[in-house]
């Protein structure tokens, strides 16, 4: 069961305003293959007083199992409970033997059809990592030695591409000038449900 809310004019200006967001994860392996994950959110703009998202809900945007896999989640918090989005990753790696990529991009998929967006980051018990979300960007970054470093914020290979040639300052210009560029075209960050779960 679903209702529709109805957004007051200064609540729909507000929702535009701060259309991106601000979740922050972490997933990491140590050299004794422990795995931990942590996710850090404001949860999103305009919330009720009191809801709790996905995020601190172990199983649903934070999971991390050693010798499995560790997942930190953002999006539409609601949607990551009902799927239990972190620990669904986890378990298809655990009993079906999915790769990484593999398993992530099957959950993230069901929430897509389900009309929610999100992203999530994964490690499995080797250490490869699986950035996958339905959105035009995610924030995202691995390091797993001084050579194996990766950060990109597009899912669009050309734009990430332009400003990874750039280095320090030129980089960052880059990158901000290209986030500018996403939220004058409306494109930043996941879209807001026009219905929502009952009782949120
Ligand atoms: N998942 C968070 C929540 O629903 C929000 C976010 O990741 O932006 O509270």
């Amino acid at each position: 069961m679903t209702k529709k809310i109805e957004f007051t004019e200064r609540a729909k200006k507000q929702i535009k305003a701060d259309a991106k967001m601000g979740t922050v994860g972490v997933v990491a392996l140590d050299a004794f293959g422990n795995i931990a994950a942590g996710t850090s959110t404001g949860g999103m703009t305009n919330k009720k007083p009191g809801r709790i998202g996905d995020s601190p809900i172990i199983g649903a945007g934070t999971w991390a199992e050693n010798g499995v896999c560790g997942v930190s989640g953002t999006g539409h918090g609601e949607y990551f409970i009902r799927l239990n989005v972190a620990k669904e990753i986890c378990v298809l790696m655990k009993y079906q033997n999915l790769e990484v990529q593999k398993a992530a991009q099957i959950v993230i998929d069901r929430l897509a059809a389900m009309g929610a967006d999100g992203g999530v980051i994964v490690l499995d018990k080797k250490g490869d990592p699986a950035m996958i979300f339905n959105t035009p960007a995610m924030a995202r970054a691995y390091k797993n030695s001084p050579d194996d470093t990766f950060v990109q914020i597009y899912k669009d290979f050309a734009e990430n591409w332009l400003c990874n040639q750039l280095k320090g300052g030129e980089f960052k210009a880059c990158v901000k000038g290209a986030i500018e560029e996403q939220e004058i075209q409306g494109k930043s960050g996941y879209e807001l449900l026009d219905e929502i779960p009952s009782g949120y």
